[in-house]
């Protein structure tokens, strides 16, 4: 959409309350103030849950108390992309395509790794409200997300971790370290997401965008238990900042895009199970291949290693059947299912599963091969990681309440966010 059009749909969206923009079947409600969403990366419910005991979330208690709490489901399998994509599009992994970081296409063979909005199959609402006329902002932990998220923006998206790359033709805005005061964070550090925040605050004081999407990092979840210093430290941050939301005006929405668990045993050491060593020892080296999803350039704090992972038939001879009933009874494996049924349940796309999804228990990772899994990248601490059934339930916390007659319809996913936030709150 030109200039010129823009500008067309702009005057067009004014003065007409009633309207509204349909994205992927869903209507939303043009936003009657600034309407913000956090996406809080690996926000479990345990930590709002010892942020709140420890006092240290006066914004988040308001919200709860004044606004909407609740918890929803998180979009299978329990990752990153699959749910932030979820969220700006509205909908499950079977409508936009999206259902991990890594997978194996299965038409070609190859191995792909998500990088940009090539997987996606759904426009995202961002884009439509942005093409409509609206003043649209994104912003990011890491910039792969960024050009998923981006995709058909007409407005400002751009990353943390590319801030200070931001150039006005790509990203819609340029010299950010002006704009937010310090220059791009380190990409494995609290202030990734902090950025994120202070740049959509920042954003908000100078441009008042009609929609901003704010996409934190898990990178202080993945490290820290819900109770320790470091992650109450962040919470704090964290609340601080939406406080200051709050105080522009904004009508505000957070959720998680999953939760996050302890994957260690009592010594401290990763409590995995190899799904790639164990297969090849029952039926032969190639037989099959497991994949995970949780696969990305950005390994340092999970090795690779998540609650979810596909298996993959390789060798025409090996029976199905005999593939799932050995995994589901290896001690340690919440659910395994073949591709027709893990669809099913779990709203994915057919052409990107696998032969068969294997969900671990609580407290388990899945990997492929020992081998493959760097381990010492997590310089001792204690593996934390998501993926699975365990990490799906997540907080959904808006600053308004919800009209009365929408209060009793309540099976949120959290996908829902934008929807319940600009068309189900009372202003
Ligand atoms: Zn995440």
């Amino acid at each position: 959409m030109g200039e010129t059009e823009q500008a067309a749909a702009r005057v067009a969206s004014e003065g007409t309350p009633g309207r509204s923009v349909s994205v992927n079947g869903r209507a939303y409600a043009w936003p009657a103030q600034p309407t913000v969403v956090v996406c809080f990366d690996g926000c479990d419910p345990a930590y709002v849950a010892a942020a709140r005991a420890a006092g240290v979330v006066p914004t988040l208690e308001r919200m709860c108390r004044e606004g909407f709490s609740a918890l929803a489901l998180a979009a299978m399998p329990t990752f990153t992309n699959p749910n932030n994509v979820s969220i700006v599009c509205g909908v499950p992994p079977a409508v936009h395509g999206v259902s991990g970081n890594f997978y194996l296409d299965r038409a070609t063979g190859a191995d792909v790794m998500m990088v940009d909005a090539t997987p996606m199959r759904a426009p995202t609402l961002l884009a439509a409200f942005s093409q409509a006329g609206a003043k649209v902002v994104a912003v990011t932990a890491k910039d792969k997300l960024r050009k998923a998220l981006g995709h058909g923006l007409a407005g400002i998206a751009f990353s943390a971790e590319k801030a200070d790359a931001a150039r006005a033709d790509e990203n819609g805005i340029s010299d950010l370290a002006a704009l937010v005061g310090r220059g791009a964070p380190d990409q494995y550090s609290a202030d990734l997401s902090l950025y994120v925040l202070d740049a959509g605050i920042r954003l908000l004081e100078t441009r008042r965008p009609d929609l901003s999407y704010l996409s934190l990092s898990d990178y202080v979840q993945h490290k820290h238990a819900p109770d320790a210093p470091e992650a109450l430290a962040f919470m704090q941050a964290v609340d601080d900042r939406l406080a200051r939301i709050l105080a522009l005006g904004a009508r505000l929405g957070i959720v998680a895009d999953h939760g996050m668990s302890d994957m260690a045993a009592a010594d401290g050491t990763p409590n995995v199970i190899y799904l790639g060593d164990r297969l090849d020892a029952l039926f032969g080296a190639g037989a099959t291949r497991v994949i995970c999803p949780i696969t990305d350039p950005f390994v340092r704090h999970h090795g690779a290693l998540g609650g979810f992972v596909r298996v993959h038939l390789q060798q025409p001879n090996v029976e199905p059947e005999a593939v799932l009933d050995a995994i589901r009874q290896m001690p340690g494996i919440a659910l395994a299912a073949a591709r027709a049924e893990a669809c099913l349940r779990f709203d994915l796309p057919e052409d990107r599963e696998g032969d068969i999804a294997v969900i671990a228990g609580k407290g388990i990772a899945l990997g492929a091969h020992a081998r493959d899994h760097d381990l010492s990248q997590l310089s001792g601490a204690r593996l934390r990681s998501h993926g699975g059934l365990e990490e799906q339930v997540v907080p959904f916390i808006l600053s308004h309440p919800l009209k009365a007659d929408r209060a009793g319809r309540l099976q949120l996913r959290n996908y829902d966010v934008f929807s319940v936030l600009l068309n189900d709150v009372a202003a």
